[in-house]
């Protein structure tokens, strides 16, 4: 049994704050659905090194989930998630009843144009208004932060630096590297979804995307070649159900025709009824990491 600190309330989770705040002491924040995996720890492993105090969100957020997507099925692990969060050192779990935190007589949205229309914004219409109406929140009542997210949603933390800087929140965002298992795949929560086989088929969404990283970084520039290469690479496997595989600009997301400097690879994909998304950065003649 972990002895973290446990608060449900907006009030209660303010004021534990601004105790710590008043004292001097520096917050790192990681907001998450819970189900808590060694991707999430890796951001609560972040802040612990870099602040005084870390306060780790578990909230799976309903305004984030189109009707047909799995929001009643959502895991929950929420004993596991808070020793997970206290045995790496964080001091405090934040879980909001979701009458609090997603009034259904709320008449506010956040919404970033145009980052949020694109890829997954594409396939799932109001998802990303409902990421930044939550983590607008969330930021409002955590207040001045190191906020940590993980490049494994990398439109998300694009929409989030983006309303962090326009809203002028005083909140740092800071993106982490995405943890895969040795066999490539990206820890997420979804991944449980999935069964022994099905865990097999998805391994070929991080090697497609390896296989486009190669290829940017021995010299082709040319997008439509690099996508119809992981596109190739994906179909192959007959139990994946492609949507969409893209070279874009690493910040504004938007398509590019030609590769110039660094770039990012997106993809997402279906593994039988569960919907996985994957990125990797690749520069031209650059081995980096994804
Ligand atoms: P979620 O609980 O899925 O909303 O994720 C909470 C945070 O963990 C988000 O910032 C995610 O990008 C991050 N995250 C999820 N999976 C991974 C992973 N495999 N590696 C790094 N960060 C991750």
């Amino acid at each position: 049994m972990s002895s973290i600190q446990v608060v449900h309330s907006i009030d209660s989770c303010r004021l534990a704050v601004s105790k710590v705040r008043a004292q001097g002491h520096s917050v790192g924040f990681v907001p998450t659905m819970g189900a808590l995996h060694n991707g999430h720890g890796s951001l609560i492993a972040a802040a612990v090194k870099e602040c005084d105090f870390v306060v780790v969100s578990i909230f799976v957020n309903p305004l984030q989930f189109g009707a047909s997507e799995d929001l009643s099925d959502y895991p929950s692990t929420f004993q596991q998630d808070c020793d997970l969060a206290s045995t790496l050192g964080a001091d405090l779990v934040f879980a909001p009843d979701t009458t609090e935190m997603a009034s259904s007589t709320s008449l506010t949205t956040v919404s970033v144009a145009e980052l949020s229309q694109r890829w997954e914004g594409a396939s799932r219409l109001t998802h990303f208004d409902g990421v930044s109406t939550i983590v607008t929140k969330l930021f409002s009542i955590v207040g001045e932060c190191k906020a940590y997210f993980g490049e494994k949603d990398f439109q998300q933390l694009a929409i989030v630096r983006r309303l962090a800087a326009d809203l002028s929140l005083p909140v740092t965002v800071v993106g982490c590297p995405t943890v895969r298992t040795e066999s490539g795949l990206a820890l997420s929560s979804r991944n449980s979804y999935l069964s022994e086989s099905q865990l097999q088929d998805a391994t070929v969404i991080s090697e497609a995307l390896y296989t486009g990283k190669e290829l940017i970084e021995s010299g082709e520039t040319d997008v439509v070649q690099i996508e119809q290469v992981i596109t190739a690479r994906v179909v192959q496997a007959e139990r994946l159900s492609l949507d969409y595989v893209a070279v874009v600009d690493p910040t504004s997301l938007e398509p590019i025709d030609e590769v110039e400097g660094e770039v990012r690879l997106l993809i997402a994909a279906a593994v039988g009824e569960t919907r996985l998304i994957d990125n990797m950065a690749a520069a031209l003649g650059v081995v980096s990491n994804g």
